[in-house]
């Protein structure tokens, strides 16, 4: 059980609390999961910052261009992690993507992988415009559970939870999740 999922993670040190860089937060899972609603909503209720990757991706030109097969970028990873590190170095960030291995496992102190039913997903892709072939590449994906696993090969199993995201009432349960992790961050990492 990791310490999203509940169990209490008090720390061996305590320091105060302008010594203690903030935590980062990786919101993962297939495409339509819901990370981007998530991770924005969440980095508004704890006063952190959003980062969407993708967007950093397409403004900093990190990637080699666009793989006409899949329709997606082929992404350049060392200089993606080049534009991000610096916007990490002070914690305070939740960060979206859908391919939680290609960062350092250090950044993070928490790695959600949201997951969504096959129905809903499929309804969101089709809402998105998506063609046959990435909405089936997107789906079994998704089935495979290919991003949770790929979280849980990159990062110690403490940190990784699996999360619903199939309705607004589990989106607005999440924030209150990630919003009482925060605090009992918090609690752990400042003296009284
Ligand atoms: P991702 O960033 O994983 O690609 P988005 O955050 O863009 O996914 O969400 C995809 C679509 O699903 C959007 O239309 C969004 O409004 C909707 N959505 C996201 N999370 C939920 C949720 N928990 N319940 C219902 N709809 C959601």
């Amino acid at each position: 059980m990791s310490a999203f999922d509940g169990s209490s993670s008090s720390s061996s040190s305590s320091s105060s609390s302008s010594s203690v860089k903030r935590p980062n937060i990786l919101i993962t899972g297939t495409p339509g999961t819901g990370k981007s609603t998530l991770a924005e909503q969440a980095a508004a209720r704890i006063g952190f910052s959003f980062i969407n990757v993708g967007d950093l991706v397409k403004k900093h030109e990190c990637h080699e261009g666009i793989d006409e097969e899949f329709d997606s970028y082929v992404l350049d990873e060392d200089k993606l992690c080049d534009v991000m590190e610096p916007m990490l170095a002070q914690g305070g960030c939740v960060v979206d993507f859908h391919s939680p291995e290609v960062f350092p496992e250090r950044w993070f102190d928490l790695v959600l992988v949201l997951r969504t039913e096959t129905s809903v997903l499929y309804d969101r892709l089709v809402e998105r415009g998506y063609s046959e072939k990435k909405r089936t590449e997107n789906m079994e994906c998704e089935i495979m559970q290919v991003v949770l696993e790929e979280a849980r090969e990159s990062y110690d199993e403490q940190m990784v939870s699996e999360i619903p995201s199939n309705s607004v009432e589990e989106l607005e349960s999440n924030v209150e999740r990630i919003a009482a992790w925060f605090a009992n961050w918090q609690s752990n990492n400042t003296s009284s």
